[in-house]
């Protein structure tokens, strides 16, 4: 199943790339010079997750009755003795813990209450960055909040010594530096955010040869409760899947980078389909008129479909039921299942295996107001990735 297909953006056809002005292309290539970081650790510690719960409580139990020692970590944690390194943290990344031992809390902040403990080399996984130099984390035992000081980005450099993570922090300072925690995978994923700020109106064939007319482009819908816009949900979410899947190894495609992208639906499936990508995930959010109406469901072609071949429309329902699975089981959003569409544009024009992610309804306050929430955001791309993860068998 592995592929390496490395497809440099100038084999892109001219044709394609005269059209695509106003949009930011990029397709980020893997830094064959970056320090490892370990898909498999991360899935080892997902899977080992509910195994461990019960070292969460011994650490829970035996920290309470060292109300002493958990003060002293505490004026640690709020000292400004700690050499602060300047770090490149980002969400998805894994970090290590470099301190005997480091509270997790449920607040970033020393205020916080203390809710776990790690210890030094344990593995986190970023989910968000906090004030105060504060980051969420996930753990094996459990998510809270961490001081970053007491984080390094490579196992290598646990035991603490100060030059080595002031190296360590050095390269990570320009803009290639997300790709900077992974090795590749050989595996390329394109990535849509569907929408952009004005829609096209001007129609196009809803698949090749068709007669059917659709407008190139909608603007989508928004946040009955946040006001936000899909075009924003959708263009925030991708960028977190995108950072999330370099660190995972992917070489990723984007269709879009900004808002201002005048690309139709069936121009962004051929781009895709051009670009190398083994496959081609859209993302979306979904509206409906009964504002209790929530959960997300990811589309794919049916059998009938007659633009698209077996191979295509086979694949692209495993890439669907797969990725919806792991987005549900992750996010904990309801599963209403795959639905499958012959009449979309996005789908009928692809030549590789594509789904489209409807996160949630933005229809639903409540759901809305989650998706609008970027430590939420954080868990949706983690979400996305671990279905690709699986659907590429990794
Ligand atoms: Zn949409």
């Amino acid at each position: 199943m592995k592929k390496s297909r490395f497809i440099p953006a100038f084999l892109l056809s001219a044709a394609l790339l005269s059209g695509l002005a106003g949009c930011k292309k990029e397709t980020e290539y893997y830094n064959p010079n970056a320090q490892t970081s370990s898909v498999t650790e991360t899935q080892t510690e997902l899977q080992t997750e509910p195994s461990t719960q019960a070292s969460t409580e011994e650490s829970t139990e035996a920290s309470t009755e060292a109300s002493t020692e958990e003060s002293t970590e505490a004026s640690i944690e709020e000292s400004t003795a700690v050499p602060v390194v300047s770090k490149e943290l980002a969400v998805g990344d894994i970090w290590y813990v470099n301190t005997d031992s480091l509270n997790i809390r449920d607040y970033p902040s020393t205020e916080g209450n203390k809710i776990g403990e790690l210890y030094r080399g344990e593995e986190v996984r970023i989910l968000a960055l906090a004030e105060n130099g504060w980051v969420q984390i996930h753990s094996a035992t459990m998510d809270g909040y961490v001081k970053a000081d007491f984080l390094v980005s490579s196992p290598d450099q646990v035991d603490g010594a100060a030059a080595d993570v002031a190296a360590s922090a050095a390269p990570a300072s320009n803009e290639t530096s997300n790709a900077n925690t992974s090795s590749s995978n050989g595996h390329i994923v394109c990535i849509d955010a569907g929408h952009q700020q004005a829609g096209i109106s001007e129609q196009e064939p809803n698949g090749p040869g068709s007669s059917v007319m659709k407008a190139k482009l909608t603007t989508g819908t928004s946040g009955v409760a946040t006001g936000l816009a899909e075009y924003q949900l959708n263009l925030d979410v991708s960028q977190m899947l995108q950072q999330e899947l370099l660190n995972r190894g992917y070489q990723v495609v984007m269709i879009r980078t900004t808002n201002d992208c005048a690309m139709s639906n069936a121009e962004r499936a051929v781009y895709a389909n051009e670009s190398g990508a083994e496959i081609f995930v859209r993302i979306h959010a979904n509206s409906s008129n009964d504002p209790s109406v929530n959960g997300a469901m990811f589309y794919a072609p049916s059998s009938a479909n007659s633009y698209l071949s077996a191979d295509v429309i086979s694949a692209s329902n495993t890439l669907a039921s797969t990725m919806l699975s792991f987005y549900c089981s992750t996010t904990g959003l309801a599963n209403k299942g795959v639905l499958q569409d012959d009449n979309m544009t996005g789908i009928n024009w692809c030549t590789i295996p594509v789904t489209i992610v409807e996160m949630g309804f933005m229809s639903n306050p409540e759901e809305d107001q989650k998706m609008a929430n970027p430590e939420f955001q954080a868990v949706i791309a983690q979400g996305l990735a671990n279905g690709i993860d699986a659907y590429f068998g990794r």
